[in-house]
């Protein structure tokens, strides 16, 4: 079984042209977006001639081996990490997808979610398309190898004006690197540089692994072509409302990138205080939820006045999957990752942090094992507002039937839960910290206004959307 009944992270990309230990430098870039997927990871470098790949099931550090890097040559290279759901992880699954024939060789790395994906692959396959995989993102090459425009890239365009939804890509050629943000933005992609090499990664924390630096984050609509004669940037789409994800300050990227032009630590320190404002309490102790409800949990302390405290200590070590014993423990599996500390809590008021409630099934082990632990008093406190709506743009969450704020109400949620108090951040609060309305995200898991509508009865779940074929 899975260690943790809860959505799971989406994917990370990263690439670089022109650097003598291209396939290295993707294999450290990988390692420092590990937190965006752990089913599967791969490499696909090129040598100037041809490409070479890797890919295989689990963790970058288990993949890639001195040998396998050695077997990835030449100065250019994509690199992926994904997380998918049960059934489509697989290795035919895994990215980079790699094709070769009429369009050449090009390998595509991608992060984010195809809304219109299964409609174009009925379309593309009652033509005669024969797909190798079950993924959305094979569309995209099937649609380029149709195209008939001359060059790569304006076959790339091409097949892009076809595709909807949440893309940001990476492809990689003989002699060329191409990296695509969708119009809305959905997913985060910056452009970097390191010694006389070009780099791309899903966030800036890669690049300070490998000593690159930030140059700019690639916009919405844009693509950036790079080769031997430099960097070109196109912006061949029609301008919609930009939609980069909230959640991704909230929860997905790494607290010490830098997305959508802020550093997320920062933002998430915020939206702790604003929680802390909307939601103050008499409490003796602030606890986070390690290690995503961290940054949260300091600002609540902060602007609280309430000293923070770990009650909480996560085992930093747990695999995918254990062995329950026979005989019953209680909160077994949640105690596989976290432990509490009866000292610091016995007696307390104690607020607890977190970033999210999903299913609440996690967040209600949390509450009785910290209710075990000896609290007094447990205030549970959100820096989101209330997930209600699953994401179809990247993220794998479960279906509304299953997020817990889509069919109960705070009182409810709170009685299963069991804490004394249970308070989310407002969507004003939100709003606020983030950016306000000159800053326009997608709110779509809060609110349910999603910006790209979908042209056939919307999957659910989102991925694999091929399951049913
Ligand atoms: P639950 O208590 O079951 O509702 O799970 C909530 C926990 O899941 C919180 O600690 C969040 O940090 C975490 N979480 C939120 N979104 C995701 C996601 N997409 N993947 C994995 N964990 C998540």
């Amino acid at each position: 079984m899975t260690p943790f009944d809860k959505f799971h992270e989406e994917c990370g990309i990263f690439g670089v042209f022109n650097h003598p230990e291209a396939s290295n430098l993707a294999y450290l870039g990988l390692y420092a977006l590990q937190h965006r997927g752990q089913e599967s990871a791969g490499i696909v470098s090129s040598d100037g001639h041809m490409l070479h790949t890797h890919k295989d099931m689990g963790l970058v550090a288990d993949i890639f081996t001195e040998d396998v890097l050695r077997s990835l040559p030449g100065s250019s290279a994509i690199g992926h990490v994904r997380y998918s759901t049960a059934g489509a992880s697989k290795i035919e699954n895994s990215q980079p997808f790699v094709v070769s024939g009429g369009l050449g060789n090009i390998a595509i790395a991608h992060n984010g979610n195809l809304t219109n994906a299964m409609e174009i692959r009925r379309e593309l396959e009652s033509y005669g398309s024969i797909f190798q995989s079950t993924m959305d993102t094979e569309v995209i090459v099937h649609l380029m190898a149709i195209s008939r425009e001359k060059t790569r890239l304006y076959r790339l365009i091409d097949a892009l004006t076809r595709v909807q939804g949440a893309y940001s890509l990476l492809l990689v050629t003989e002699d060329a690197l191409i990296a695509v943000r969708d119009p809305y933005g959905f997913r985060p992609l910056a452009l970097g540089r390191v010694d006389s090499g070009m780099v791309v990664a899903s966030e800036s924390c890669a690049f300070d692994l490998i000593d690159a630096t930030f140059e700019r984050e690639i916009e919405p609509g844009e693509i950036v072509y790079i080769d031997q004669e430099g960097v070109t940037s196109y912006k061949p789409f029609a301008p919609v409302k930009k939609s980069p994800c909230v959640f991704e300050y909230i929860y997905f990227a790494r607290p010490d990138s830098r997305i959508f032009g802020r550093n997320v630590y920062e933002i998430r320190k915020e939206l702790g205080r604003q929680l802390a404002r909307e939601n103050p309490r008499e409490a003796d102790i602030v606890i986070p939820v390690p290690d995503s409800g961290m940054p949260a949990a300091i600002g609540y302390a902060q602007e609280a006045g309430i000293p923070l405290e770990l009650g909480l200590i996560r085992n930093h070590y747990v695999g995918r999957t254990f062995i329950e014993p026979k005989q019953t423990i209680r909160h077994f599996g949640v105690k596989i990752k976290l432990n509490s500390v009866r000292e610091i809590l016995r007696g307390k008021r104690v607020v607890v942090i977190d970033d999210s409630i999903v299913r609440a099934t996690t967040g209600r082990k949390i509450i009785k094992m910290i209710r075990s632990g000896g609290a007094k008093e447990i205030h549970f406190f959100i820096s989101s507002p209330p997930t209600r709506y699953p994401c179809f743009y990247g993220i794998d969450t479960p279906t509304k039937s299953e997020l817990i704020a889509n069919s109960h109400s705070l009182e409810e949620i709170k009685k299963y839960i069991t804490c004394d108090t249970l308070g989310y951040l407002s969507m004003e609060g939100l709003r606020h910290v983030v950016g306000g309305e000159e800053n326009p995200y997608c709110y779509a898991c809060f609110d349910g206004r999603y910006p790209v509508n979908f042209p056939i009865k919307i999957p659910e779940p989102q991925m694999p959307l091929f399951y049913n074929l």
